[in-house]
């Protein structure tokens, strides 16, 4: 954890929602910090399914 570090916003929920909030926040300038209860990987019901919207909005970083 950072130590008397400053950020312009807090995401709290690092799931699809808020690391893609955490990350457009970021790519755009922000000092953003993500933070989460869980340790990850954490366990997740998932069909590992990225949507094309996803995928476009990820581009080459994906
Ligand atoms: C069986 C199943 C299969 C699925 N398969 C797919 C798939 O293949 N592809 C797909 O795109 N979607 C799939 N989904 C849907 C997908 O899981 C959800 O749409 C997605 O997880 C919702 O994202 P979210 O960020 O809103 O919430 P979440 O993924 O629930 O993330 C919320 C996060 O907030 C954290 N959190 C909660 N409370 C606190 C707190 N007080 N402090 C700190 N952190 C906190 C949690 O730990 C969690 O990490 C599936 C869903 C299910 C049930």
């Amino acid at each position: 954890m950072m130590n008397n570090e400053r950020f312009d916003v807090i995401v709290v929920g690092a799931g699809p929602a808020g690391s893609t909030c955490a990350y457009l926040l970021g790519k755009s300038g922000i000092n953003v910090a993500l933070l989460d209860k869980e340790k990850f990987p954490r366990r997740k019901l998932c069909g590992g399914l990225l949507t094309f919207k996803t995928i476009e909005d990820f581009g080459e970083n994906i």
